[in-house]
């Protein structure tokens, strides 16, 4: 049952000596993986193996890079089950949302695939009797990718396969709290024959190897996804060491609830968006900005969403999981208490669970949180966990005021019946996805991806066409033969 992981540097899978064990954070006595635990000397040489190896995977055609990628994907595939069900124990998701991300990794390797043949450049027409007028697209060339744990195997392969398609070499340094299928990632591109140092893997701590890789002179671009306050430092000492970066960092996302909406059906919306994956999502609804005449019903709809989930082991499809670590739950609880010292009630939840099957992991009820105002600390914070701080307004103005009223931007739902009210929050909303009637959670591989303020640098998007941008840059070829 434990899976045991070198760091993958040049081809080889290589010990560094000391390692670390991946729990299950809804049984600590079940160890998952065990991991390396890698330095700056790892990374400095997957990093020169990735250097080494830009002219042959560059040199490759598109059609042949996109067959690895899709025979990649064929190979993630056959291990579904394995890879849901080591998701679900190393991060505590349910089975069933492990299973919907899974797919999604595999998806967006065959999506590349496909990308990879297309993508080129244009010809345009000459002027002045030259004979050619084109543009190009080039590889940037060493891409350093640095990854989170919430979507451990989504983000890694919505970096990676982009990156790849178009001729970079990469370097990926997975979260430590939940790093075993990214592991399974590069072991797909190994057995799919991905050229020695085209794929390099070291996991490691982001003071050292994450520091490494964001200032190494052989990298040439820096892809980031996890927390504004470490996004921030990597995205400046990625720029100020002369590499395009880009970094997605957090956010405290606003469903707005108007009167003319179905209530339960606003209620299942933001309930859904708050609670899944344990609130641990950068897209998580975190607050609900509800109009005063259906606040009450709305609340006792949402409490009900809240108590209706089954908290327990996601390897049982519980409706909730747990928390990814012990760090992380204490998060939440002094959350809890930060609102309630606020002036906030609590309505549900919020508590630690104990007691029987809960004493081995890091469990914890769903809280919602009323009489929340826009200028408290819940509601304007990052919890990172399963907490919801509603929030009353008198009008459809005062519901985008506040759902803007944020030092985040990353995505943003209205729940209405209203035309005009849809097409004006569309305009006004100050975030990089802007949903209706629908939750805040939930993203389609096809379609750029970013936000606004402390949520992305907003300098380049990922996913779709956009994440072959990032990786790429544009080269114009004059011919005057
Ligand atoms: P984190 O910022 O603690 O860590 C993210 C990654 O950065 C990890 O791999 C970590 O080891 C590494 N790191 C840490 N210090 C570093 C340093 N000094 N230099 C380089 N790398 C370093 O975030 P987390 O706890 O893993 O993830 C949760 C956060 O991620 C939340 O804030 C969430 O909102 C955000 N997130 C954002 C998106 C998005 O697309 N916007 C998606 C998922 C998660």
């Amino acid at each position: 049952m434990t899976q045991t992981y070198e760091n993958y540097i040049g081809g080889e899978w290589t010990g560094t000596g000391e390692t670390q064990d991946v729990t299950n954070p809804a049984d600590e006595t079940d160890i998952v993986s065990t991991v390396p635990v890698g330095s700056a000397a790892d990374a400095d040489e997957a990093v020169a193996a990735a250097a080494g190896a830009t002219d042959e995977w560059a040199g490759m055609s598109g059609p042949e890079r996109g067959a690895i990628l899709r025979e990649t994907g064929e190979i993630l595939k056959s291990r579904k089950d394995k890879l849901a069900e080591t998701l679900t124990r190393e991060e505590g998701k349910p089975l069933g949302e492990a299973e919907g991300e899974v797919q999604r990794a595999i998806d967006i390797f065959y999506y590349y695939a496909e990308k990879a043949r297309d993508f080129g450049g244009t010809v345009k027409q000459p002027s002045g009797g030259r004979a050619g007028l084109q543009t190009k697209k080039e590889p940037m060339g060493v891409a350093a990718l640095i990854t989170p744990w919430n979507y451990p195997i989504a983000i890694p392969a919505w970096k990676i396969a982009p990156a790849l398609a178009v001729g970079n070499t990469v370097v990926i340094k997975p979260a430590m709290q939940a790093p075993t299928v990214g592991a399974m990632i590069v072991e797909a591109l190994d057995e799919a024959g991905i050229p020695d140092g085209a794929i390099n893997l070291v996991c490691g701590p982001g003071s050292e190897v994450g520091e490494r890789l964001t200032t190494h002179d052989d990298v040439d671009v820096v892809s980031f996804t996890g927390s504004a306050s470490v996004g921030e430092h990597v995205y400046e000492q990625a720029t100020s060491n002369g590499k395009r970066a880009q970094a997605e960092m957090g956010g405290k996302n606003p469903t707005v609830v108007m009167p003319s909406a179905d209530v339960d059906k606003a209620a299942d919306i933001v309930g859904a968006g708050a609670f899944g994956g344990t609130g641990q999502a950068c897209t998580a609804t975190s607050r609900a900005i509800v109009h005063e005449d259906v606040y009450d019903e709305f609340l006792d709809a949402v409490v009900d969403y809240a108590e209706s989930l089954e908290v327990g082991n996601g390897l049982d499809r519980a409706g909730m999981g747990p928390h990814v670590s012990e760090d992380e739950l204490a998060g939440s609880l002094e959350y809890v208490d930060i609102a309630q010292s606020e002036g906030a009630t609590l309505e549900t939840g919020g508590e630690e669970l104990t007691g029987g099957e809960y004493d081995a992991g890091n469990f914890i009820s769903p809280a919602v949180f009323a009489d929340v105002e826009s200028d408290m600390r819940i509601a304007q914070e990052e919890v990172f966990g399963p907490v919801l701080a509603v929030i009353p307004v008198s009008d459809f103005d005062e519901g985008v005021e506040v759902a803007n009223d944020i030092d985040y931007g990353l995505s943003a739902s209205i729940v209405t019946d209203r035309i005009e009210e849809e097409n004006e929050f569309i305009e006004r909303s100050e975030s990089g996805v802007v949903k209706v009637n629908e939750k805040t959670t939930g993203l389609e591989l096809h379609v750029p991806f970013g936000g606004l303020k402390r949520s992305s640098t907003n300098t380049y998007r990922e996913q779709g066409d956009a994440g072959l941008e990032f990786f790429s840059y544009i080269k114009t070829v004059y011919r005057n033969s």
